[in-house]
């Protein structure tokens, strides 16, 4: 499920109840322009187009040294968030599986970038 928000009028939910998705919008093709950001699908209260409110992003975390036998260990996740500090403290309390700041700030973040990348590794 991904929340999306209307580009005109405000009105916010979730994608599976717009009006339309991006495939069944009508004259899609005349309503983008090179360059624009391809929306989710269009309002259902007004028609315009409607864009995800939250980015998926990568986090990169090293292990806390009394978890972990030679301090390089690291944790990627991968958390959809509406910015890159919620993306950190998400992927910080998923790590850590605990409420608590001390455990969740224990681990800490190595690298964040916008995208779901697999594929981190060292030469
Ligand atoms: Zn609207």
């Amino acid at each position: 499920m991904t929340a999306v928000r209307c580009d005109n009028c405000d009105w916010t939910g979730d994608e599976e109840v717009m009006g339309r998705t991006l495939l069944e919008v009508h004259q899609l093709a005349e309503r983008l322009n090179p360059g624009s950001i391809v929306p989710h699908g269009e309002c259902p209260e007004c028609g315009a187009f409607c864009y995800a409110t939250t980015t998926r992003y990568t986090v990169l975390l090293r292990y806390p040294d009394y978890l972990s036998d030679c301090g390089t260990e690291t944790y990627l996740a991968h958390v959809e968030a509406k910015d890159v500090g919620s993306a950190q403290r998400l992927a910080q309390a998923i790590a850590s599986g605990s409420e608590e700041d001390d455990a969740q700030l224990a681990f800490a973040v190595l690298m964040v970038c916008e995208g779901f990348v697999n594929d981190i590794k060292e030469d």
